[in-house]
């Protein structure tokens, strides 16, 4: 073979390799429960359309190029697994980012610092120890059960690095990486958060994070949860909803930079 021919072949690795499973016509789905955590991403679409399957709302768009869905979940697993399962039968999305407000857990970490849920566990999914009547409730002895099926989901790792990335542009607080404790609850007992901060690596809690990474990962379509710490009981940081507001539109900012980012790929 020619050196050239050669390094035609290389190259035309390289690029195969590297291409994104996302560089394709179908769209990003973007997730978000409570009207706050959509908002600035609808207003953001180009030509934007609503569609309304059952009760859950998806518009339809762009931004740029990519083709984008903004999907309001509404809030609780069971709305996120449902919307998460409609929104892959109508729009046969390429990628799926689950987003919004979280309660972190360590007292380092504040308001408006964002957390890559690099891992998702369903914090639903616990068994507890034997305890007699009248001995009490003792949540130190509980797990995170995976007896009956997975219980643990990652976010797609180009996707973690891809948001990873932007960090230095996030102007709200700082970026980690970790995972997100999800199921119907908040939490308030700071022994529990500190327990399942220690057992879990648990960086923060919210509830849809898990359904949507389960539906997603029965698809096989790259996942990636981001949230924005918008309370924490353990840096005495409440949940006050001009606040949250404010943070949950800036962590959709993120957000519109990482989709803007997987078109330049
Ligand atoms: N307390 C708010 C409502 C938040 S409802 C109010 O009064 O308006 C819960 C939503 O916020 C869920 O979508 C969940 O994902 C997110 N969330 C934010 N902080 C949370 C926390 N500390 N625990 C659980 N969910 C939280």
């Amino acid at each position: 073979m020619h050196w050239g021919k050669i390094v035609v072949f290389v190259l035309g690795l390289w690029l195969a390799a590297s291409a994104p499973v996302w560089a394709q016509e179908s769209p990003v789905l973007i997730q978000g429960a409570m009207d706050i955590e959509v908002r600035t991403l609808v207003e953001r679409l180009e030509e934007p359309q609503a569609v309304v399957i059952d009760g859950w709302t998806y518009w339809q768009g762009y931004i740029g190029s990519q083709q984008v869905v903004v999907s309001q979940t509404k809030v609780g697993t069971t709305n996120a697994a449902a919307a998460t399962l409609l929104g892959i039968q109508r729009f046969s999305p390429a990628v799926i980012i689950n987003q919004g407000t979280a309660g972190g857990y360590p007292a380092w970490l504040h308001r408006g610092d964002l957390i890559i849920g690099a891992t998702i566990t369903n914090a639903g999914a616990v068994n507890a120890a034997r305890r007699e009547a009248g001995q009490g409730l003792e949540v130190r002895e509980w797990s995170v059960r995976d007896e009956f099926g997975p219980v643990r989901w990652r976010s797609d790792a180009r996707l973690v690095r891809l948001a990873e990335a932007l960090k230095e542009v996030y102007p709200q607080g700082r970026v980690h990486t970790g995972t997100i404790f999800s199921s119907d609850r908040w939490s308030r007992e700071l022994d529990y958060i500190a327990y399942w901060q220690k057992q879990e690596n648990a960086l923060g809690e919210e509830m849809e994070a898990a359904a949507s990474a389960q539906i997603a990962a029965a698809y096989q379509i790259p996942y990636l949860c981001v949230r924005v710490v918008s309370n924490n009981e353990a840096a005495q940081e409440p949940w006050e909803p001009a606040k949250a507001e404010r943070l949950a539109s800036g962590c959709q900012e993120y957000i519109l930079r990482l989709v803007a980012a997987l078109q330049i790929r």
